[in-house]
């Protein structure tokens, strides 16, 4: 028997009303294909490998923490929208209401009959960015959503199914206070630099299944596989990354990525917000940027401010697993000071840092000086011991105190530094003879974001922290000493 436009809406008013009015969990569960991806809290689970009973005991944790009672589902329908038929796959085009926020919009839903009935294999939600929707669209903008399940976790919203995704995709409702250095700027020049895997571009393992289950070679046929492979990088934080197609990333075709393209956004996490990042403060979310890309190096494009609906939409992806700096942070040797006491004495450094009348080397000095005199106030006697109060180079205390953290082989290796050589190498290296030069502009930007970031504060203490400006201003001129080097 043919499949009706209105066997759609049935399906579709199904799979809601079993799941919030009636909370009839195994009736809701058949409305899936097997081929489908399930939502169970912050996992996904495939329908074909998923029990009824491990989804209603999953589900019914979830309601009853939530308590969301047996009230309407959040989405209504509001008509029998078009169908289309191909094969045994169905696009259809539903007008949908959401009753919380009186908006009405329509979602595309893909369809999939199994022997007489019509199942729910996935959906996307329409904004007027949406591209307009193919079956093999939906199925990519579900892998994308599913692929960012895990680190979006919000606590005031629980997500039961790829319609809750979809839809606060579509409509994200979350508002942060946003900060960020005014000289910083970034928009997307589409280099393709951040597509080129020479690092282990990270793949969740659930984005991993997802994304390899849509039909690429009917969205580009020119998508080579594989796709993803092992990880390989010691510090990796999955076990996939991308692999590396002739010096960039599969997806790369013809200057874009095919799976933005397809899914509207990149879903991949790291592709999704590269090369900004953040730091959650007691004030508000600091953006930074990093400086291995080609376009934050060179300042290009709008102050981030300005492009807060994108800023907010990455952060939204790592709110929950951001750097984050708490109301009170070590001064020095484990003595507290406070969050807004610091970002004072962040204010004056970063003032310090940006003043053109002084060489770079000056303003790192001057800046160390300020966290000097900052803690002093505080307890003199702890920053006498802890930086020698002018027996020690700050730039030799700054090295040993990143080097050592990041780099120990430096330290252990066939370098092995002693003690007293660790903290002479600035002076040694300056004193080489060597020549080289710098962008002072580019040079001063950089220190003023590694202030900005706060990397180390909760770690270190607000003087380790502002001494890295030092260790930094001497890495800078470092590289560019071996650069001087190799050049001879
Ligand atoms: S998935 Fe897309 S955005 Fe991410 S590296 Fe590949 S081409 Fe670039």
């Amino acid at each position: 028997m043919p499949i009706a436009q209105s066997d759609a809406s049935t399906l579709i008013t199904r799979f809601l009303e079993s799941l919030y009015e009636r909370q009839d969990l195994a009736e809701h569960l058949d409305c899936y294909h097997p081929d489908a991806w399930v939502l169970l809290g912050p996992n996904l689970v495939h329908r074909g490998e998923l029990e009824a009973s491990t989804y209603e005991g999953a589900i019914a944790a979830l309601f009853a923490m939530a308590r969301p009672g047996t009230k309407p589902a959040r989405f209504e329908l509001l008509g029998e929208g078009e169908l289309s038929a191909h094969g045994t796959d169905h696009l259809a085009m539903l007008p949908m209401r959401d009753r919380n926020a009186d908006r009405t919009f329509t979602a595309a839903f893909h369809l999939r009959r199994e022997g007489a009935a019509l199942l729910f294999q996935g959906c996307v939600v329409l904004t007027p960015e949406t591209p307009v929707p193919t079956l093999e669209t939906i199925d990519a903008a579900v892998a994308a959503a599913l692929s960012q399940t895990s680190l979006v976790p919000d606590p005031g919203e629980i997500l039961l199914t790829p319609l809750d995704l979809a839809y606060r995709r579509a409509f994200p409702v979350e508002s942060y206070r946003l900060l960020a250095l005014p000289e910083t700027r970034f928009t997307c020049q589409h280099s393709g630099h951040c597509c080129t895997p020479q690092h282990d571009i990270p793949v969740p393992r659930a984005a991993r299944q997802a994304i390899e289950g849509v039909d690429w070679r009917a969205i580009a046929p020119s998508v080579p596989l594989p796709l993803f492979e092992a990880a390989t990088a010691r510090d990796a934080t999955e076990e996939s990354r991308l692999v590396d197609h002739g010096g960039t990333c599969g997806f790369r075709q013809d200057g874009g990525c095919v799976l933005h393209a397809a899914a509207g956004y990149a879903p991949l996490a790291v592709c999704a917000t590269y090369p900004v990042d953040f730091t959650a403060t007691p004030d508000g979310i600091c953006l930074w940027t990093y400086f291995t890309c080609p376009t934050v190096r060179a300042n290009i494009g709008e102050p981030l401010l300005a492009r807060h609906e994108d800023m907010s939409a990455r952060v939204r992806l790592w709110r929950n697993a951001m750097l984050l700096v708490p109301d009170e942070v070590p001064l020095v040797d484990g003595v507290p000071a406070s969050f807004h006491a610091y970002a004072t004495l962040e204010e004056e450094v970063l003032s310090i840092l940006a003043r053109s009348d002084r060489s770079p080397r000056e303003r790192a000095v001057e800046a160390v000086e300020a966290a000097r005199i900052f803690a002093r106030q505080a307890v003199p006697e702890s920053v006498g011991d802890a930086l020698g109060d002018g027996e020690v180079d700050p730039l030799g205390v700054a090295l040993y105190l990143v080097l050592n953290k990041h780099l120990p082989e430096v330290f252990r290796g066939p370098l092995a530094l002693g003690d007293a050589d660790r903290l002479d190498l600035p002076r040694r290296l300056a004193s080489s003879g060597v020549r080289y030069a710098y962008d002072n502009e580019l040079i001063t930007r950089y220190l003023r974001q590694v202030v900005y970031r706060k990397k180390y504060l909760p770690e270190i203490g607000v003087v380790g922290h502002v001494t890295l400006v030092a260790w930094v201003e001497g890495m800078v001129r470092w590289a560019a000493i071996a650069q001087a080097r190799v050049r001879q």
